[in-house]
């Protein structure tokens, strides 16, 4: 989509540090981290969030947790890691391009502070 930050970062028009891609998938670094460790999960197809998906997206949603576990082992936080997912304004949604969020790499006990982690 044309204004769409991640879809542009997908295609290289922006820079990002990316730590995985395949045919469905891309994860990269957030660029503003609320965890010592924060990726994001990104399907490549633009998906504005959980609200839009149906059954045909099972596969793919399917895929995302399972390379979420496979990031988590290769950024070896595979011990304490979070997924988040904001759907909507109102859950704090700020890029309409649906996503995971996995956080981890805490010294101590996640005591639920960080938000959206
Ligand atoms: P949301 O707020 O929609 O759940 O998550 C969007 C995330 O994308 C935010 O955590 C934000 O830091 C991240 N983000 C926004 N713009 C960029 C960007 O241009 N590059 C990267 N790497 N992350 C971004
Ligand atoms: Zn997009």
């Amino acid at each position: 989509m044309g204004d769409c930050v991640f879809c542009k970062i997908i295609k290289r028009e922006l820079p990002s540090k990316i730590e995985y891609e395949d045919d469905d998938l891309i994860v990269f670094q957030n660029i503003n981290p609320i965890a010592p460790t924060h990726v994001l999960i990104v399907p490549k197809k633009h998906i504005i969030n959980l609200s839009e998906v149906t059954s045909e997206n099972q596969a793919l949603l399917g895929k995302m947790l399972v390379v979420a576990q496979k990031m988590a082992k290769k950024l070896e936080i595979i011990d304490a890691f979070r997924i988040g997912v904001a759907n909507g304004a109102n859950a704090g949604q700020t890029v309409f391009h649906m996503h995971f969020h996995l956080t981890g790499g805490w010294k101590e006990k996640y005591n639920g502070d960080e938000d959206k982690a």
